[in-house]
């Protein structure tokens, strides 16, 4: 590997935290080696049991929420109020899944005359296991524990913007699973590409859309099976009998959550005619009163981005738009003599599909308006993408808000709400936002192969 160690930044201050060794391809080797060793004695294990070692996992998630909490606050900049919710909220992702599992994992007795047939749910074996650090645990919670409900064992590979959450978590599991059904690997790309070659049978991944291409490729290779929960450009439309005050709130926080930096979220916003006076007014206000600071500072709404590149990346999408006539209503910059990666909230109106800001993933604090004039135009513009995750639409007329939703090609849509769904359903992305799903009975499954076996009576 070329890069040996990470260089672990503090995104509010610029300075090193740690070196952190990244793994050579002997100690990639040895990972999926004790996977591999581990996994036919895990998954010989009664889902019971398995079941049981992970709700003490979920308890020490629960327990050690404030310290995990200040590890990613460090590593990525997000609110400190934030990351110990999210921590805490893995234990009860883990609990779904075990309460899921029953379903999905069980074996089915199905019959026909004399023709007994029994339906198994068998795991795929060693599952590699890739996350970005948007959302550094429960992104991985999310991968982990159906990959190891279902008796699967993993390489885990967490992203290299936060190897000392991936480090806490893979604590955590290690100490509650049999030895080597849970093995960390650290590095970037480098070492995810080693390891999605190496000997697995399963890739799980989340992240970018590039990144998942180069994955569906590697899998091909030996035919192994894959996850992906890739990014989106999430629209959001507002028609004119809106809740406007509502419909404003939604953008401002949709848009600038995490410093933006959310694959389900408000990526572009379409307004029809008459309310986008209003609408922007009050968005603007919203975006004005948004502040910035340490994820420590209780008074702060978000933090740093995670790093100088992305803030980089954010920064040229802004410019661009601007050099080809978008209107900067605030924001947009930089604050100057601050080490730390901060930027200002920003708002830009006067957008067409013609900026790169309106079509590529931002992963930054930036509202992006652009005018309508019909529902159809609303319709064909948030159509017009590779990427289909999330959607929201705002109007008063349910009926109407329902139809236009159904249009929408994403796999995710809330009408006057974001995505958030009935417990149970799967967390999905349709076109170039992923391949296969997470969460729900049937997301635990795709950890899963079926195998029949069947008999005369
Ligand atoms: P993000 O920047 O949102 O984290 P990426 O897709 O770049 O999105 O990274 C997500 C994860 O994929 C990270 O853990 C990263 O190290 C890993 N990764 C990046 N490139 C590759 C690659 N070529 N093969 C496997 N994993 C990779």
């Amino acid at each position: 590997m070329k890069l040996k160690y990470i260089n672990n930044i503090n995104p509010a201050t610029g300075k090193l935290i740690k070196k952190v060794k990244c793994s050579t391809e002997k100690e990639i080797d040895k990972a999926v080696a004790n996977a591999r060793a581990a996994q036919k004695k895990w998954a010989a294990l009664s889902l019971a049991q398995r079941s049981k070692m992970l709700e003490a996992c979920a308890k020490d998630f629960v327990k050690q929420k404030e310290k995990i909490g200040r590890i990613i606050t460090d590593e990525m900049g997000k609110l400190y109020k934030s990351a110990v919710g999210e921590t805490h909220a893995v234990a009860y992702g883990i609990r779904e899944t075990i309460e899921q599992a029953k379903t999905a994992l069980a074996v089915e007795n199905l019959q026909e005359e004399n023709l007994r047939t029994e339906l198994h749910r068998t795991p795929l074996g060693v599952c590699a296991i890739i996350t970005p650090w948007n959302f550094p645990v429960s992104m991985p919670e999310s991968l982990l524990s159906p990959a190891l409900i279902a008796g699967n064992t993993v390489v885990f590979k967490p992203s290299e913007m936060v190897p000392l959450t991936g480090k806490a978590i893979f604590d955590i599991f290690n100490k509650h699973l049999p030895k080597g059904v849970i093995n960390l690997v650290q590095g970037a790309d480098e070492v995810g590409n080693y390891l999605i070659h190496s000997n697995i049978d399963m890739i799980a991944f989340v992240g970018s859309q590039a990144v998942g291409k180069i994955i569906m490729k590697a899998a091909g290779d030996k035919l192994k099976r894959i996850v992906l929960e890739l990014g989106g450009k999430d629209p959001m439309i507002v028609l004119n009998d809106a809740d406007l005050e509502k419909a404003a709130n939604f953008a401002v926080n949709g848009s600038l959550r995490n410093t933006g930096q959310v694959c389900v979220s408000v990526e572009r916003i379409y307004v029809q005619e008459k309310a986008a006076d209003k609408f922007t007014t009050l968005v603007a206000n919203g975006v004005k009163n948004f502040k910035y600071g340490s994820g420590y500072d209780e008074s702060v709404h978000m933090g740093p981005l995670v790093s100088e590149r992305q803030r980089a990346n954010v920064l040229s999408q802004v410019k661009e738009a601007v050099k080809k006539g978008a209107k900067l209503v605030t924001g947009g910059k930089a604050p100057k003599g601050n080490k730390g990666f901060f930027m200002e909230p920003t708002l830009l109106t006067n957008l067409s599909h013609k900026h790169r800001i309106m079509n590529e993933e931002t992963f930054g604090p930036v509202v992006a308006i652009q005018k309508v004039k019909t529902e159809d135009e609303a319709v064909k513009l948030a159509n017009d993408s590779p990427f289909g995750l999330g959607a929201t639409v705002w109007t008063k007329n349910k009926k109407k808000g329902l139809a236009i939703a159904r249009k929408i090609e994403s796999g995710m849509i809330g009408v006057n709400q974001g995505i958030g769904s009935v417990s149970g359903t799967p967390w999905v992305g349709v076109k170039q936002s992923g391949y296969g799903y997470i969460g729900s009975i049937d997301g635990i499954r795709q950890f899963t192969v079926p195998r029949k076996i069947s008999y005369r009576k």
